[in-house]
């Protein structure tokens, strides 16, 4: 071992972040795979912003139900991916109900309306159209490089999704594909639903993500992929704590393989 990576065996967590340039961690998996646990308290643990890009497709979605426009037009989806104002804001004090962050949508908090069963059944669909990933890839991109480089507020950044390591920020230093069985994931999901009150049955959980996995990883434009430089970290056994270990591990493995 050498002298470098001994301390950052030590190192406080915080410090550990202000190794990594630019400061930018990729975090790709599937549907319910714990992607947004671990990039979460990764985030945390190391003071940067944790951005769960998801949560954009999911606001056009929302935004185009709502709004009577036809899941199936593309170019009127297109152009409402261009022209709604989508902000996110860390939770405030009075907001203890276990968000990760506040989702705006021109102005409107539409933070749990993202979660949805109707949102969740057309948001594989949407996603899929080229205007709309041009539209949130160049958001996306564009925070990530502002915090990456250690202009923002924070020291640097967790982006989460399905994209980040192949297509948003390909030079990003650490990559992460984070994964489970189907079966473990549906489970999830299911216990989720059944903790907000939503009656829904399990075969039912598990064929909707099924679906969506398969148009995810199926379509032409920046499909669901591990990019060849990511960490895979399998969760289906173990808890979001040894995943966290884990990632963290491979973060000291990376600075010490840069210093
Ligand atoms: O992660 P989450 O389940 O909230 O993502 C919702 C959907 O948004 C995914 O099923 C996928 O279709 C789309 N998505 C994407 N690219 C990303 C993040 C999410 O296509 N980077």
């Amino acid at each position: 071992m050498t002298a470098t990576s001994e301390r950052l065996l030590d190192a406080p967590l915080s410090a550990l972040g202000a190794h990594l340039h630019p400061a930018i961690i990729a975090i790709d998996g599937p549907a319910a795979s714990g992607k947004s646990t671990v990039g979460y308290r990764l985030a945390n643990a190391l003071g940067y912003l944790y951005f769960d890009t998801g949560v954009m497709y999911r606001a056009v979605t929302w935004a185009a139900l709502t709004r009577g426009i036809a899941i199936t037009d593309e170019q009127a989806v297109g152009e409402l991916a261009h022209s709604i104002a989508i902000d996110l804001l860390p939770p405030q004090p009075g907001q203890q109900d276990g968000r990760h962050a506040t989702v705006l949508v021109d102005g409107e908090d539409v933070t749990w309306l993202l979660r949805a069963p109707e949102v969740e059944r057309n948001v594989s669909a949407v996603s899929a159209y080229a205007a709309v990933r041009a539209a949130l890839t160049a958001k996306q991109r564009a925070i990530a490089h502002r915090y990456g480089r250690g202009n923002a507020e924070r020291a640097g950044i967790v982006l989460v999704g399905r994209d980040i390591g192949t297509v948003v920020v390909p030079d990003a230093p650490l990559k992460l594909y984070i994964d489970a069985t189907p079966e473990e994931r549906a489970r999830r999901r299911h216990r989720e639903l059944r903790q907000q009150g939503k009656t829904i049955d399990y075969d039912q959980v598990l064929a909707d993500m099924l679906r969506r996995d398969h148009i995810d990883s199926e379509r032409t434009l920046a499909p669901l992929r591990q990019a060849p430089d990511a960490v895979r970290l399998d969760n289906s056994d173990q808890s979001a704590d040894v995943t966290l270990t884990q990632a963290l591990d491979a973060l000291r493995a990376k600075i010490a393989q840069s210093t």
